[in-house]
C-alpha cells in the first residue's frame, strides 16, 4: 500500500484517537452531567425580588433563631400553617401500590392490606400523589432531592454507597436555622448526610437485605415514646422493610401485604395521637408520608422505568377541605415539588437550587391574594437560580421598575430565545397578579382575573422547570398567549 506512508498513519491514528476522546466526553458530560449548583443558603432575601433586595444575607448572622423564624413570617405575609412535621419514608414503596394506576385503585388484596390509609384517601382527610421521581433511583439521591428540590446526576449512584454530608441548600438546615429540634428513626443514610443535626437517633443500615423486621421494628419501637414528647419540631421516620421485601420476592412477594399493613398500623397510630388528638403543648402536626423510589416487578430499582420511578407523595393532616380532589386522577407531581412545598406550609426560604413547583391543592387553605403570594416567592427563587445558570438574564426592567397604569395592555405573546422567554412569562404573571390586587373593591376582583394570574405563573414555573439546563436538554416551546390568558382551573 504506496499510499500508505509513516506520517499518513500517524495522521490517521491521531485523528482516530481525537475522535474517540471527542466520543468519550460527548457520553460522560451526556450521562453524568456537570451540575452547577449555587451555594450557601437562602435567606431573608428570598422573600424580595432578585436583583431588588433591600435585606442582605448579613442581617441573618446576627439573629436568634426564633427572631429570624418571626422574621421569616413577617416577609412571607404567610403564617406557617403547621407547628410540626412527621416525615415518613416508606423505601421503595410504589405509588401504584397505594393509588392504584390510570384512575383505577389498586388490587382488592392492597386496599385491604391498608385499611386506615385507604379510609383517609376514601374520606378527603389525606391527599396522594404520584410524584415522579427522577434516576438513578436509589436512596441517597432521592433523599436529596425530596429536601432540596435539586435533581442530582448520575454520579450520585456511585456516591449512594459513600453518602457525603450534604453540603447544598436544603430543607433541614432551614428548620435548623429557624431553631427546630429533629429527631431521626431509620435509614442511616440521614445520618451521613446530616450528621450533628439531630437531638436524637436511631439509625439502622440498609445492608442486611434479607432482614425485614428487626429493621422496621428498630423504628417502631421508640414511635410510642416520641409520640408523647413535645421538644422536638420534625421527627424523619425511615422504614427500610418493604424495600427489602422487594429484593428478596418483588412486588408480589408474600411478606408485601403483611408489610403494607405494618405500615398502615404506623400511619393510624401517627394521625390517631398526634393529629386527631394533638395536645395543646405540641402544635398542629403534618403527616408526610412518602417512598423514596418504585420498584420492579422483580423488586429492583435504579433504572428510569414508570414502576421504578413511582413514588409516593402522601399528605395527612391538611387544614382545607380536600375532598374535592380525594378522587381526582390529575394526582401526579414530581418528587422535587415536595421540597418548595414544605418550605412554604412551614415558613422557611425555598432552598437555593429547588426546580421543584409547589403543589396547587396543598395551599387551598390561604387566601387568593397569599396563594399569588406563594406562587411568586417559588418564582422568585426559580428566577435567581435561572440568573445563575444564564448570566445574561436579569429581567431587570420588569422585576425593579415596578409596573405603571394599563397593564393589562403589556400582557405579551412569548417568544425568542430562553432567558426572554423566561422574562416574558414571568412578567406575564406579574403583571396580572398586580393588575388583579390593584382593583380595590372585592366585586371587581373577578375569579377569572385571579386564575388568569395563578394559570400565568404556573406556567412560567413550570417551563423554567422543564427547560432548566440541569433539568431536561431539550427546552419546551414558548406556551401560546390563549393558553396563559383563559381561565383554566
Ligand atoms: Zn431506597
Amino acid at each position: 500500500m504506496p499510499w500508505l506512508t509513516c506520517s499518513k498513519l500517524t495522521l490517521f491514528t491521531i485523528a482516530g484517537v481525537a475522535i474517540q476522546m471527542v466520543g468519550l466526553s460527548i457520553f460522560v458530560f451526556g450521562f453524568f452531567p456537570v451540575k452547577p449548583t449555587l451555594p450557601g443558603h437562602s435567606g431573608p432575601e428570598s422573600f424580595q425580588a432578585p436583583k431588588c433586595n433591600s435585606i442582605q444575607n448579613e442581617t441573618e448572622r446576627d439573629l436568634h433563631p426564633h427572631q429570624l423564624r418571626s422574621l421569616y413570617k413577617e416577609l412571607s405575609g404567610m403564617p406557617p400553617a403547621f407547628d410540626r412535621l412527621i416525615l415518613m419514608v416508606i423505601d421503595g414503596l410504589p405509588a401504584e401500590l397505594v393509588l392504584g394506576k390510570d384512575g383505577k385503585p389498586p388490587s382488592k388484596a392492597l386496599m385491604e392490606a391498608m385499611p386506615y390509609t385507604q379510609s383517609l384517601l376514601a374520606n378527603g382527610m389525606a391527599i396522594g400523589y404520584h410524584a415522579k421521581a427522577a434516576p438513578p433511583t436509589v436512596t441517597m439521591p432521592r433523599l436529596k432531592a425530596m429536601v432540596s428540590g435539586a435533581i442530582g446526576g448520575f454520579l450520585d449512584v456511585a456516591l449512594n454507597f459513600n453518602t457525603q454530608a450534604m453540603l447544598d441548600d436544603n430543607l433541614l438546615d432551614q428548620f435548623f436555622k429557624i431553631g427546630w429540634k429533629m429527631v431521626m428513626l431509620g435509614d442511616e443514610t440521614w445520618l451521613k448526610l446530616f450528621p450533628g443535626l439531630f437531638i436524637r437517633h436511631d439509625g439502622v443500615s440498609s445492608f442486611f437485605v434479607k432482614d425485614t423486621v428487626q429493621v422496621d421494628q428498630n423504628v417502631s419501637r421508640h414511635l410510642g415514646h416520641e409520640l408523647n414528647k413535645d421538644d422536638w419540631d420534625f421527627l424523619i421516620l425511615h422504614y427500610l422493610g418493604l424495600d427489602h421485601v422487594g429484593h428478596i420476592g418483588g412486588r408480589n412477594s408474600a411478606l408485601m401485604a403483611p408489610k403494607l399493613s405494618e405500615m398502615d398500623d404506623v400511619v393510624k397510630m401517627i394521625h390517631m395521637s398526634s393529629i386527631l388528638n394533638q395536645k395543646n403543648d405540641q402544635g398542629q402536626t403534618l403527616l408526610v408520608v412518602v417512598s423514596d423510589h418504585g420498584m420492579t416487578e422483580s423488586g429492583n430499582h435504579g433504572g428510569s422505568s414508570y414502576e421504578e420511578t413511582d413514588s409516593l407523595a402522601l399528605f395527612i393532616g391538611l387544614n382545607n377541605d380536600i375532598s374535592d380532589y380525594s378522587l381526582s386522577t390529575h394526582n401526579i407531581i414530581y418528587q422535587v415539588d415536595i421540597a418548595p412545598t414544605l418550605a412554604l406550609l412551614f415558613g422557611v426560604p425555598i432552598p437555593k437550587n429547588n426546580v421543584g413547583v409547589l403543589i396547587a391543592e396543598i395551599f387551598g387553605y390561604l387566601a387568593d391574594d397569599q396563594q399569588l403570594k406563594a406562587l411568586e416567592l417559588n418564582s422568585w427563587q426559580l428566577l435567581r437560580l435561572l440568573q445563575a445558570q444564564m448570566p445574561g438574564l436579569s429581567c431587570r426592567n420588569y422585576l425593579c421598575d415596578g409596573f405603571s397604569d394599563d397593564q393589562e395592555s403589556k400582557i405579551t405573546k412569548c417568544s425568542g430565545s430562553m432567558g426572554k422567554m423566561f422574562c416574558c412569562l414571568y412578567t406575564n404573571a406579574a403583571l396580572l397578579q398586580n393588575s388583579w390586587m390593584s382593583k380595590e373593591f372585592s366585586r371587581s376582583k373577578s375569579k377569572e382575573d385571579y386564575s388568569s394570574a395563578v394559570t400565568a405563573y404556573y406556567e412560567f414555573l413550570r417551563t423554567a422547570k422543564t427547560c432548566q439546563p440541569t433539568y431536561s436538554r431539550n427546552c419546551c416551546n414558548a406556551p401560546v398567549l390563549s393558553d396563559i390568558i383563559k381561565p383554566s382551573i
